[in-house]
């Protein structure tokens, strides 16, 4: 395959040691973290700088090469993966890892787009700034893929997603073309706003090699309690009283079920439960305060006092320091890892408005509990803004392959319910390949034409991710 590749002038271009060909050295590029998608490469391309993906680029646009653009790979639906087909190279954006430039008084950062999440939050907070885009992945993911995907996680509630938090963009066209879009404006009303098209396109219309991103002001304070109830009914309550009394100051609220916290608490280690009993689900409720003027001990102490006197809460621990603060959010951020231990697990990444939570999950769950009776549901997330993981372990001891070969029926069962509750099939983690062929069911005639007539605008020979997001039966 290799010898019918341009490899010496990728050679040439990116410099031998940066265009990968040892099968070892590929390997970490050709499987994803679920180990859901795997696939192969004839070579894996490690450019470092804009001008050499452009000139990447260029080169496969001309000899008519598929591209695979690879971010931090920890996407959750195969859009970071080749294909098995052979004829897809993998783009690497790791060595674009520099901060360019931080703003810290006009509150922007310009960073490459292999710059890791955990770089840029360690990045600016030197000069007392927040990026608040927070994710269990974000020692891995990159800045390139959070915007690729317009990630979500558990700021979203006070900050928004991706989307919200860029102000400009550089990217490389399919043809190698480059777009020069690194805006530090926080008001540009001239014509389109291109760069939301590329913002949670997935790598199908450009690779995003830069990126200019709003910064805010750190909290001067935050108090994080782990709440325990009966019902997502009472959670539900507990989120419009705190919505209420603490507006914006509300930053997290994550629910998970009784089965969650026992899978985080077997399964990480030194992870213990703040209480003495067994409550049938948590929320993870954290408030933050930008101002010194604000006691936010006393609220947050006003809050639960009002939440127990209305029978909302069985239980609450307010973490004492930042240690049981941080054990807190283990526990949650644990929630995906665990499930691995336990086996097989059917995930959806589902959306319904905020108030048709508790209703969504009782049917959700009884719906599944009616197809798998022992299947063991671990439904948890940002309640805060309706986004659920609604993922489905396998009954203790069954066979895995087994239980997975009912991937896609319980897959119809759970979004033919969050339809129902005019929902989204998928709230974060994208489209990629997984959930490719259920795109056409959801969305309009008009919505697929006009995302065909954008990629083969942007893309005609089909260069960038191909079959991802859109088939590539219609291109
Ligand atoms: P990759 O996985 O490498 O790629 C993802 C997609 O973006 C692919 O289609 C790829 O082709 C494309 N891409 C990557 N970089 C570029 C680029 N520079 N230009 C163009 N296209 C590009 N997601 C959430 O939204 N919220 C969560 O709370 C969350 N929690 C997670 C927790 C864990 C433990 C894990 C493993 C994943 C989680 N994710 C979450 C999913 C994942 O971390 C995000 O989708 C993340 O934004 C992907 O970034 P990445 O750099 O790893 O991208």
């Amino acid at each position: 395959m290799t010898s019918k590749l341009p490899l010496e002038t990728f050679q040439k271009l990116l410099g031998e040691k940066n265009v990968l060909l040892n099968e070892a050295d590929k390997a970490p590029y050709l499987v994803e973290w679920r180990d859901k998608f795997k696939g192969s490469t004839p070579m894996v391309l490690r450019p470092g700088s804009t001008h050499e993906v452009s000139e990447a680029l260029k080169l496969a646009n001309k000899e008519g090469l598929k591209i695979v653009p690879q971010g931090g790979n920890t996407g959750l639906v195969g859009g970071q993966t080749p294909k098995f087909c052979g004829s897809e190279l993998v783009l690497s954006l790791s060595r674009l890892n520099k901060i360019r430039s931080i703003d810290p008084d006009g509150y922007t950062v310009t960073v490459d787009a292999g710059v890791t999440l955990q770089a840029l939050h360690d990045a600016v907070e030197q000069h007392d700034r927040l990026f608040p885009l927070t994710l269990g992945s974000q020692g891995s993911c990159q800045i390139g893929g959070n915007i690729s995907t317009n990630a979500g996680g558990t700021a979203v509630l006070s900050y928004g997603n991706t989307r919200d938090l860029v102000l400009g963009l550089e990217v490389v066209l399919a043809n190698g073309e480059i777009w020069e879009g690194l805006r530090t404006l926080r008001k540009d009303n001239t014509g389109y706003d291109l760069k939301q098209l590329f913002i949670g396109s997935e790598g199908t219309l450009g690779v995003i090699t830069a990126a200019t991103l709003k910064l805010f002001p750190r909290p001067i304070s935050t108090e994080v309690a782990l709440c325990a109830m009966d019902s997502p009914a009472a959670a539900l309550q507990l989120f419009t009283l705190a919505r209420s009394q603490a507006g914006s100051m509300l930053t997290g609220f994550e629910i998970m079920p009784q089965t969650g916290l026992q899978f985080a608490i077997k399964h990480l280690e030194g992870a213990r439960s703040p209480f003495t009993q067994e409550h049938n689900w948590y929320v993870l409720l954290e408030l933050s305060a930008g101002s010194k003027t604000i006691d936010l001990s006393s609220a947050t102490e006003n809050l639960f006092s009002q939440a127990f006197d209305l029978n909302i809460l069985s239980d609450a621990v307010l973490a004492q320091n930042s240690t049981q603060a941080q054990s807190f959010w283990r526990l949650r951020h644990g929630m995906s890892e665990v499930q691995k231990h336990e086996g097989g697990s059917i995930k959806h990444d589902v959306s319904v408005p905020v108030a048709k939570i508790p209703e969504f999950l009782e049917e959700a769950i009884a719906a599944v509990k009616s197809y798998i009776p022992d299947a063991r549901p671990v439904p948890f997330g940002h309640m805060g803004d309706g986004n659920i993981h609604f993922n489905i372990s396998q009954p203790a001891g069954a066979d895995k392959a087994e239980f997975l070969s009912q991937w896609d029926k319980v897959n119809e069962i759970v979004h033919g319910i969050v339809i129902k509750y005019n929902g989204s099939i998928s709230a974060e983690h994208g489209i990629g390949r997984l959930k490719r062929d259920l795109l056409p069911k959801v969305k309009s005639t008009v919505e697929m034409n006009l995302m065909h007539t954008i990629k083969s605008a942007l893309d005609p020979k089909n260069t960038l991710n191909p079959d991802r997001v859109l088939s590539a039966d219609r291109l």
